[in-house]
């Protein structure tokens, strides 16, 4: 029987790439989006042109009430969820700590944080209560090591990692696994707001001398989705290339 994952964020950059790998791997694929439908329906085309079965799903995950509704409707549509990937996020524009107002601390945390707690508490009655159940949340390099002029960003992101460690202890009993991906620098819309000399400078310090790409992280999602994983909780999956770790 196939399993199924819900990915947020998925029609686009590092999401996409997921929600096609774990298609491509036997999944079902809930392509969760916020405002861009054009894109999580291109994802949803290009997984069914290959065979596989995709849906995609509207809410804003800093919305709890949005979440519930996704949840309640994939839960109507698939029957089972094994799988949630944590991946919607937004950068916050770099800047130093003394200008980064309340707006900017609210926006980023409620993407970041809240969304990562909103998806997770709405699908955990429905992992317990199966005894199964994998969750990987998207962190990054800035939430293990802080990043200068990234602040609100760097917190979001560690808070990402300690909600990870901490739930993994609290629902391993019910075989329910839950996990990090920490990314470094990976070359997607996230990254518009360096100039090609500013990656150029990041290539030359990882490494493994490159950036790295959507579908690395992917590979390393799949992994921990799977049965290959089935002793891994708690863990924080670093995919940097070897950079500042
Ligand atoms: P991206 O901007 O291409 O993708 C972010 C995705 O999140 C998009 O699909 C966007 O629509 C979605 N999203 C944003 N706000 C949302 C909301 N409120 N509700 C639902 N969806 C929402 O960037 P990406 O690089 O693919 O980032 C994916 C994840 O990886 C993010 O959590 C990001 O913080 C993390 N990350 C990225 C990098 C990098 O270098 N690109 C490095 C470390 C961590």
């Amino acid at each position: 029987m196939a399993k199924t994952a819900i990915i947020t964020g998925g029609g686009r950059g590092i999401g996409k790439a997921c929600s096609l790998l774990l298609a491509q791997n036997d999944y079902n694929v809930v392509i969760n989006y916020n405002k861009n439908e054009t894109a999580a329906k291109i994802t949803a085309e290009e997984i069914k042109k290959k065979g596989g079965n995709a849906i995609c799903i509207q809410a804003d995950v800093s919305d709890q009430c949005a979440v519930n509704n996704m949840i309640q409707v994939a839960l109507k549509t698939f029957n089972k969820i094994h799988c949630l990937v944590n991946n919607a996020g937004i950068a916050a524009e770099n800047c130093l700590l003394i200008d980064a107002d309340k707006c900017l601390y609210d926006k980023v945390f409620d993407v970041n944080m809240r969304g990562v707690y909103n998806c997770t508490y709405a699908i955990l009655p429905h992992m317990l209560s199966n005894s199964n159940g994998s969750i990987i949340n998207i962190s990054s390099i800035w939430g293990q090591t802080g990043g200068s002029c990234e602040v609100v960003y760097s917190a979001a992101k560690a808070a990402v990692i300690g909600f990870t460690k901490a739930l993994a202890k609290e629902v391993g009993f019910s075989k329910v696994r839950v996990n990090c991906v920490s990314p470094g620098v990976i070359d997607t819309d996230m990254l518009s707001c360096f100039t090609d000399s500013e990656k150029s400078e990041l290539i030359y310090q990882t490494p493994l001398h490159r950036l790295g790409n959507p579908l690395d992280v992917a590979k390393a999602v799949l992994f921990l989705a799977g049965d290959n994983a089935d002793f891994i909780t708690g863990q924080i999956l670093a995919v940097n290339g070897g950079l500042y770790i």
